[in-house]
């Protein structure tokens, strides 16, 4: 499944119209679960803006939900910056109205081995993961708060529960990412404001596929792709009990529930949405260095 079909495809749950008038922001929505998210809130009905640092991602995606029937808009933005995010955060109320819901869906990811990790690369993805959702969640309260109303919802990860090796900048960014969830949801709940996140499993987006995709080696050689798919799938049935990976349809229906009347009285909920992977992982697994 390529990450531009991933939730158009899939059958709509949910009642058409079910969002209708909200506004809903997407930070990394231009590509994989974030871009899956964005289309099902389209076909609900929101007004989705896609908000990341590439124009062609967000661009081409807010073209091919507007192709599809809906609403859309882009952003560039780094969510590192947090000026950046309150102008752009300005410019959406300024077009819009209204921002009813915020999805902190960017990340920075790759594998490294902690002992060699530099200062740069620590730095690049605690403050893509966890400072972009803080700079993100500040930067909406306002509107939020003027309308009485709001929902946040961050993408966070299961990796950090038991522990994952090549994944201490991540890791430890998406520990804080939860923490950020339940402290907020506590001083932000008299606002009206719901804030919750979902914890995905393994879900192969073109991100997720690079991960498992050896460097060239350095004579040049290819990586072979076609063993890459079949170590994808082998991992799918021996350490995912529900069977197969997870698609960005799958998030993107528990962020549609949270938006949703249904997600009035949750927050401070992180959702583990990951056909039982993480419960199933023992040990945490030796990953080729
Ligand atoms: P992805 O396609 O690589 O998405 C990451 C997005 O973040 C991209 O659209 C990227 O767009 C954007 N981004 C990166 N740095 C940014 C920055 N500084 N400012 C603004 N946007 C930035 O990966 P994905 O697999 O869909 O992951 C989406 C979310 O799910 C992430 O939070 C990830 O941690 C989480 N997750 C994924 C899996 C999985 O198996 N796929 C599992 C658990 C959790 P630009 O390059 O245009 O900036």
């Amino acid at each position: 499944m390529s990450d531009a079909t991933a939730a158009n495809d899939q059958p709509l749950i949910f009642r058409e119209g079910l969002l209708d008038g909200q506004v809903a922001l997407i930070t990394g929505g231009g590509t994989g679960i974030g871009l899956g998210i964005a289309q099902l809130l389209a076909r609900l009905g929101a007004h989705v803006v896609v908000a990341s640092r590439k124009a062609e991602h967000v661009e081409s995606a807010a073209q091919s939900i507007r192709a599809a029937g809906g609403s859309a808009s882009s952003e560039t933005v780094d969510v590192r910056d947090a000026e950046q995010v309150q102008a752009m955060v300005a410019r959406i109320e300024q077009a819009q109205g209204r921002i009813d819901l915020l999805v902190n869906n960017a990340a920075g990811n790759f594998y490294a081995p902690s002992e060699s990790l530099s200062p740069n690369a620590w730095r690049s993805v605690i403050e893509i993961d966890l400072f972009g959702t803080f700079f993100c969640s500040q930067a909406v309260l306002p509107a939020m708060k003027r309308q009485g109303r709001g929902r946040i919802v961050s993408i966070s990860m299961t990796l950090h529960y038991r522990g994952w090796p090549l994944m201490a900048h991540a890791t430890a960014a998406k520990a804080g990412v939860d923490a950020l969830t339940r402290t907020l949801a506590i001083e932000w709940a008299p606002y009206g404001v719901r804030m919750n996140a979902i914890a995905p499993g393994p879900i192969p987006t073109e991100g997720v596929r690079r991960a498992f995709t050896p460097p060239p080696s350095a004579s040049g050689q290819v990586p072979d792709m076609f063993a890459v798919e079949q170590a994808m799938t082998s991992y799918a049935k021996k350490a995912i009990p529900a069977g197969r990976w997870g698609t960005p349809g799958d998030i993107a229906n528990m962020v549609a529930f949270l938006a949703s009347p249904a997600g009035d009285w949750i927050t401070g909920s992180i959702f583990v949405v990951d056909g039982g992977e993480w419960l199933a992982r023992n040990p945490a697994p030796q990953m080729q260095r």
